[in-house]
């Protein structure tokens, strides 16, 4: 068994592994499994800032993606696309595939998002029914600030559907504040929960305008609309896989109980990226700095699968390489939820830290000595 410090899935706590071996029921027809449901979605909204309806899916977390823009989108409907990343390049598959008009604003992907270049281009263009953005593009670890960008595409009457699926309970969100229609999490990140499970919180203006279409959603399983009435009519589209949400509760009881979430993952994230730039180790990004995940390029003259079989072999530790354009180039710590802890830190740098040196990379600090030296400073 390795130590999973992967930007997801993340280690999963004695809880809800727990509570994914209690004792099943029929979820289509037992009462009590309604409620149990819809206390557990009111309780993800609220620990989100919102009354706004939250719904979870049955499906892993890109199951929320697709279902916000089939749900949503209607043949010929223009979407602005959002793009400085893998994910945020991806939405607009979703939207093709559901007939719509993806307009792919692309960024630099080394820079958060631009607010005020966006702002200028909205100026001039602002015809879309609604806009994608993701607010950790994982592959790259690039956090793109949706307290800004949604409000402004929200000043043209545009929807905002927003995936933070690797940055919720690790970044600040305040669905009410940032004014998100749509917004993607889901099990596998910093809730900690295993995979499988993607929910969605969803906005007044979200729900009229997908019962306003002219045309039916050409999905049955990503329709949104289907769960209207479940609670009033006790009838879900699908049956709930029940264990898994018996463990998502029991991540977010771990969440709602838990004050310093956001504050340790602050000062884990700022620690971890102090310490690898003063070791000279080459951050990947220029801005836009998740604390839920660092991205590091490979040294040069290394080679960036036997630093990762060398984490694993040797010390029984697992990284992420990444995907796309980043293939090869790039190492992601996922410091996000249950990685995120000092202890799970040091021991993750202190292995990379040997790796790199048997490497022959003369880093200028030792690695984890020194984050925990930053940790103490910020902790004060
Ligand atoms: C992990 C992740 C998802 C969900 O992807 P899966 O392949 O279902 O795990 C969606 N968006 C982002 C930004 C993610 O990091």
């Amino acid at each position: 068994m390795y130590k999973i410090m992967t930007p997801g899935p993340t280690q999963v706590l004695e809880q809800v592994r727990a509570a994914r071996s209690r004792v099943c029921t029929n979820p289509d027809l037992d009462e009590d499994f309604f409620e149990f449901y819809r206390e557990t979605c009111a309780l993800i909204s609220s620990l989100l800032h919102t009354k706004n309806e939250t719904l979870i899916l049955g499906g892993e977390g890109i199951l929320g993606l697709e279902s916000a823009c089939a749900s949503l989108t209607e043949p010929g409907d223009k979407v602005l696309v959002l793009d400085n990343g893998v994910f945020g390049k991806g939405f607009a598959d979703f939207v093709t595939l559901y007939g719509g008009i993806a307009d792919v604003y692309h960024a630099d992907d080394r820079q958060t998002l631009d607010v005020d270049a966006l702002a200028k281009f909205l100026e001039s263009s602002h015809d879309y029914k609604y806009a994608t953005v993701v607010h950790c593009d994982t592959p790259s670890g690039m956090l793109n600030d949706v307290s800004r960008i949604c409000p402004l595409l929200k000043q043209y009457g545009i929807l905002t559907v927003v995936d933070s699926v690797s940055a919720m309970f690790g970044e600040p969100m305040d669905v009410d504040a940032y004014q998100i229609d749509l917004l993607c999490g889901g099990s596998q990140k910093a809730v900690s929960a295993p995979a499988g499970l993607a929910f969605v919180v969803i906005s007044e203006a979200y729900k009229t305008a997908m019962k306003n279409r002219k045309t039916p959603i050409a999905s049955f399983y990503a329709n949104l609309n289907l769960f209207a009435t479940y609670y009033e009519d006790q009838w879900f589209p699908y049956t709930m896989p029940i264990s898994d949400i018996y463990g998502l509760r029991a991540a977010f009881d771990c969440i709602a109980a838990d004050e310093n979430m956001l504050n340790r993952h602050k000062i884990i994230g700022e620690s971890t990226r102090e310490t690898l730039s003063e070791s000279g180790l080459k951050l990947h990004q220029q801005s836009g700095f998740s604390n839920t995940v660092t991205v590091f390029d490979v040294p040069q003259g290394t080679d960036g699968k036997r630093i990762l079989d060398e984490m694993k072999e040797k010390y029984n530790i697992m990284l992420a390489g990444s995907f796309d354009e980043l293939s090869g180039k790039v190492i992601r710590i996922g410091h996000m939820g249950a990685n995120a802890t000092v202890s799970n830190m040091i021991e993750t740098l202190g292995a990379l830290d040997a790796v790199l040196r048997g490497m022959g990379v003369m880093l200028r600090v030792p690695l984890d000595v020194r984050f925990l030296e930053l940790v103490k400073q910020k902790s004060k």
